[in-house]
This record gives C-alpha cells, structure tokens and sequence, in this order.
C-alpha cells in the first residue's frame, strides 16, 4: 500500500511551475529522501502534501484521503516538522509537550520521557529562550511522541551541529526500530539522510528525475577507471550513453558508470579499452547526487 501517491501533482506561482506534473509513490514503511537543489520544489511539495499548499493542477493522495481534505482523524497519524514552522514560543518545552498530548490518542508518554533524556532539552524554560537546534528538536519530539503512521520533516538538519544531528537521527530511528511507520524527509545534507533512507527521489526544476531505492542506486553507479597499457590519442568512439563525466589523462579514463553491472561493463571495457585494467568503485549517495545534479545543470544550459 502507498501512504502517499501524488497524480500529476502542479504548483505554479506566477509562471513558475514549482512542482511540475509529480508521480510519486510512496510506499508504507519506506523512509524516503526528497533530494534537489535550491529550489527544486522539495519544500512546495511537502507543503502541497501538507495542505498548507493548494494544488493549480493534479492531486495528491495522502493516507488514503486527498491532500485537499486532510482533517482532524489524518493528522492525528501525521508528524510534521520543517524548518521554518511556528511554534507557540511563549511555552515551554514542557507545556508544550502537555498541550500536544490532548490531540493525539496515540500519544506514548514513555517514548516521550525517553526522547525528552535523549534530546537532553531544558523542560522550563520558554522556547524562545532555546537555539534553533534545540527548538528543531523540540519540534521533532512533540511529532515523534504519538508514533504517527506518518513523519514528514522538511529540512531537519539545516543549523544543526554534528551532535545534535545526530541525536535527532537518533531519535527518528529509535521510533523507527518499534514500529510500521513512513518518513519523508527533505534535505541536502545527504550524508545524514543516507543513514536513515531506503528509497530516495529527487526533484529537478519541479520535477521527479529518479524515484527509487537507495540500494538499485548504489548498485547502478560505480566511478571506473580503466588503466590503458599505452595513453590513447583520443577516445574511442561509442561509449555507452550511461558513461557520464568520462575523462582521459594520459593512460588512464575515468568516468561514472550510472547503469553498472559487473559483467556488462566490463564487456564493454574489454571490447573499448582491450587489455586495461579496470577498477569499479562504489559512490557515496552525495557524490552520486552531484553527478545527477550536473547532469540536470547541463541539460538545463543546453536547452537554454
Ligand atoms: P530549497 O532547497 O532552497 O529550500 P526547495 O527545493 O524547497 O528549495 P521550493 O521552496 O519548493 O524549493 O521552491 C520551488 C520554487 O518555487 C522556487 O523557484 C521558489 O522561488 C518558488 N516559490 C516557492 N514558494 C513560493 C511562493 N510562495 N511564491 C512564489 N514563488 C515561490
């Protein structure tokens, strides 16, 4: 079952199409990271999913219900937390904490005891008086406590430092590991989200480029470097489409394979380069998304 399935979903402001004609399925029980450069329309869809945003064309499914007519009964299952969210900044963390539990029937005071010790959060004093990493974190607790069906986080990382990014991670995956839940995280600060993500869809000017697993897309990309016996003049004609960034300085050619499978790219090394030695590294998620980013860049320029 998807717990999120968006049809042709649109959002224009003025003649900006922010999101662009999106087809996104998202599976329950799948943490999915929405990728994109600035702009992209990360922040736009989520908000469009939220229905803090309205459709100009298109629809989106959200628990079931359309994203137009989400109420009271989906967001008692649904967790949000963006980066720039309002919150009642005259409370405490823990009046904070008193008034969301009257909302949520699931809500579960021993994850909320254990979060609280975890986030190490001062209990009395008003969140205004806190930093921004630790009033994300308030966020995140008064959203991580009723174990929604669904958490949706909108750039959770940005002004976090390195521990306290980690002891949010930590939180969304201690939730993760007692319950069926779905997580759709925005953010570009992939490192992170690659801990927590098993699929990975990224956005474009508006639109979907990729949408699937995080593991078929460290599988599919590999960085090659084939060692030539001797430096060619030039290179060969009739390398595969799915070589990208290919670059030859002396006997050695480098390039990314974005479609590899052992055997077929080293046939295809063989019948190119005879006789090359050839090594296949496996990318980080980051190094990937630069790539795919260019790639976008590019595209973008040439059409231009
Ligand atoms: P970032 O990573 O920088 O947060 P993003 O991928 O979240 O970017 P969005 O905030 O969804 O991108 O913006 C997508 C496009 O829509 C951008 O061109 C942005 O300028 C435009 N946009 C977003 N909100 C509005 C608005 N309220 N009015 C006009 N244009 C908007």
């Amino acid at each position: 079952m998807n717990i999120i399935e968006t049809e042709n979903l649109t959002r224009r402001f003025g003649r900006n199409d922010a999101v662009n004609g999106l087809n996104l399925a998202v599976p329950e029980g799948s943490t999915v990271a929405l990728l994109g450069a600035n702009g992209a329309g990360k922040t736009t869809t989520l908000k469009l999913l939220m229905n803090l945003l309205q459709p100009t064309a298109g629809s989106a499914r959200v628990l079931g219900a359309d994203s137009r007519r989400l109420g009271e009964k989906e967001f008692a299952q649904i967790g949000y937390v963006s980066e720039n969210q309002e919150l009642p900044l005259w409370m405490t963390v823990r009046q904070l904490l008193d008034y969301c539990r009257n909302f949520y029937p699931t809500w579960d005071r021993d994850l909320e005891a254990t979060l609280l010790k975890q986030f190490a959060l001062p209990t009395d004093r008003p969140l205004k008086q806190l930093s921004r990493g630790m009033t994300m974190k308030a966020a995140l607790l008064s959203s991580l406590a009723y174990r929604p069906k669904l958490l949706v986080l909108d750039e959770p990382f940005s002004g976090l430092d390195p521990l306290m990014r980690d002891e949010f991670i930590s939180g969304v995956l201690e939730v993760s590991a007692t319950g069926q839940w779905t997580v759709v995280v925005s953010s570009h600060d992939i490192g992170e989200v690659e801990r927590l993500a098993d699929r990975v869809a990224m956005l474009d000017a508006g639109r979907l480029r990729l949408d699937e697993t995080t593991e078929a897309l460290l599988g599919r990309f590999r960085r090659i470097e084939a060692t030539l016996d001797e430096a060619p003049a030039a290179l060969p004609a009739g390398l595969p489409t799915a070589w990208r960034e290919v670059e030859h300085a002396g006997r050695v050619i480098r390039f990314v394979d974005t479609a590899y499978a052992r055997e077929a790219t080293e046939a295809a090394c063989r019948r190119l380069f005879p006789d090359a030695a050839v090594v296949a590294q496996p990318m980080a998620l980051r190094d990937i998304f630069i790539v795919l980013a260019r790639q976008a860049r590019g595209a973008a320029e040439a059409a231009a």
